[in-house]
């Protein structure tokens, strides 16, 4: 890899490790711009979906939305605001690792891991 594209790359990850609202690709596309003016969109993505598949980040499917990118490696779950969008982590209730692992009796899958995203109020919008 050439020293443009290392650069790049660092700092599209760091896009996503320091921000707190776990990104959509647009999203670290606006970041990364501010250093890099020129950079495209497809490239964001590329690198994005290359640090997903290396395990470095994770991307979150989101129902109807784009997807986002998380750096937090930890299993757990999210809350999405009906009203405003926000999303993040929830450390309350934790990751139900009892829920992994099990063979449904039903038809026989096995589960092997599974995410939530609770949708609903933040504590701003509730009290508007
Ligand atoms: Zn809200
Ligand atoms: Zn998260």
């Amino acid at each position: 890899m050439n020293k443009r594209n290392t650069r790049q790359k660092n700092l599209i990850l760091k896009a996503v490790q320091s921000s707190m609202i776990h990104p959509t690709a647009e999203d670290v596309y606006k970041t990364v711009m501010r250093e890099l003016p020129n950079i495209s969109l497809t490239t964001v993505y590329r690198n994005l979906n290359q640090l997903a598949a290396d395990g470095v980040i994770k991307r979150l499917q989101v129902p109807n939305k784009s997807d986002r990118f998380e750096k937090n490696p930890d299993k757990h779950y999210h809350v999405c605001c009906d009203i405003c969008g926000k999303f993040e982590d929830l450390s309350e209730p934790g990751y139900n690792y009892n829920l992994d692992n099990i063979e449904c009796p039903d038809n026989g899958f096995l589960i092997k891991s599974h995410d939530i995203i609770f949708n609903g109020l933040c504590a701003r919008c509730k009290n508007q």
